[in-house]
């Protein structure tokens, strides 16, 4: 049976062995923690080797949204990797699958959008299958980074990674979450050499699950949206090569930063269409696909009494969907960093 049933059978705790170099325990079900064994190290090269040592911890998650399937399956095959002696493990790693009960049904969410209830947000919203994952993901991160072997690693990281549900202009983009410390320069740079097209900067704290731990743990986190995921099974992954080989560099320690793309494009929140409203509408098409460049003036969003007009330079519109429950974001208006 392959890894995608285990895990979606809840089988694969009991099935997947990792090499006597592996430490592996799974916390609660879906989140998986890895931590590289000490090794013995002959006499003459213990000094060299051990001012190499550099142990640092790493999150990285998938499945948040249960119909994003190339990340999950992204996630088995570098599990798999490591599980056969095919990746060498150099830092404190937790995986995650977010949300098992969503990926069987291949759906969204089963109740809400867990993806906007992290922070202690989950309080906002009537019980059910994503509050108590939400409560559960916070719970073990909180366990896993307070552990002693962690508490003394130097850096954190956490990647959460998605697919867009509608087309868009920047394929592949990561949205860094607003903080007030700076973004660590060596993150960036990473982002830089996995090939994205795109970096968003957020203007605001939120709820989703790479503001959490960039907010409450100090990680460089980001939330990584690979392109268009297909259902279970009909993936390309051949599509996000570039993802899967940067994940590989930063599980094994070795990335060198080479970009074989035309420049990253880097943009700024400049404002949130938060739907208050019923009659909330948003002005463009379905269909309209992410990054699309809206002209100066024009009102992309009203509702009662409030109106969106495009001001430049704020005029490229990330996410918009009319559809999402009142309170919630309908769209991000964007203005291009240069
Ligand atoms: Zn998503």
């Amino acid at each position: 049976m392959d890894l995608l049933n285990l895990l979606l059978e809840n089988k694969i705790e009991n099935t997947l062995y990792f090499p006597p170099n592996i430490k592996s325990s799974w916390l609660v079900e879906g989140v998986l923690q890895l931590f590289p064994e000490e090794q013995p190290v002959p006499e003459k090269q213990s000094q060299t080797l051990s001012q190499e040592k550099n142990t640092d911890t790493l999150i990285i998650s998938a499945g948040i949204h249960g119909n994003e399937t190339a990340p999950v399956e992204i996630l088995l095959q570098l599990l798999s990797q490591l599980a056969q002696g095919n990746l060498p493990l150099q830092h404190n790693l937790l995986l995650i699958f977010g949300n098992l009960p969503a990926m069987r049904e291949g759906l969204r969410y089963l109740d809400n959008d867990l993806n906007r209830m992290f922070g202690g947000r989950y309080k906002n919203f009537p019980a059910g299958n994503e509050t108590r994952r939400a409560i559960e993901l916070e719970a073990v991160v909180h366990q896993f980074l307070s552990q002693p072997a962690i508490m003394a690693s130097e850096r954190r990281r956490h990647l959460d990674l998605h697919t867009a549900i509608r087309g868009s202009c920047h394929e592949q983009f990561a949205l860094l979450p607003y903080q007030t410390r700076e973004y660590a320069a060596d993150f960036l740079q990473w982002l830089e050499a996995s090939d994205i097209d795109a970096v968003v900067f957020h203007n605001a704290v939120g709820g989703t699950f790479s503001h959490f731990t960039s907010e409450y743990f100090n990680a460089d986190s980001c939330t990584l949206e690979i392109g268009k995921a297909l259902p279970f099974g009909q993936n390309d992954l051949a599509r996000f090569s570039n993802i899967t080989e940067a994940l590989r560099n930063l599980v094994a320690g070795s990335f060198i930063v080479k970009r074989n793309k035309p420049a990253l494009k880097c943009y700024r929140v400049v404002d949130a269409i938060i739907k208050q409203h019923d009659n909330f509408r948003l002005n463009i098409p379905e269909d309209t696909k992410n990054f699309t460049v809206l002209a100066e003036g024009f009102e992309i969003a009203s509702q009662h009494n409030h109106s969106w007009k495009i001001a430049s330079p704020a005029n490229f519109i990330l996410f918009p969907n009319a559809h999402v429950a009142i309170g919630l974001r309908a769209g991000l208006l964007l203005a291009q960093l240069t």
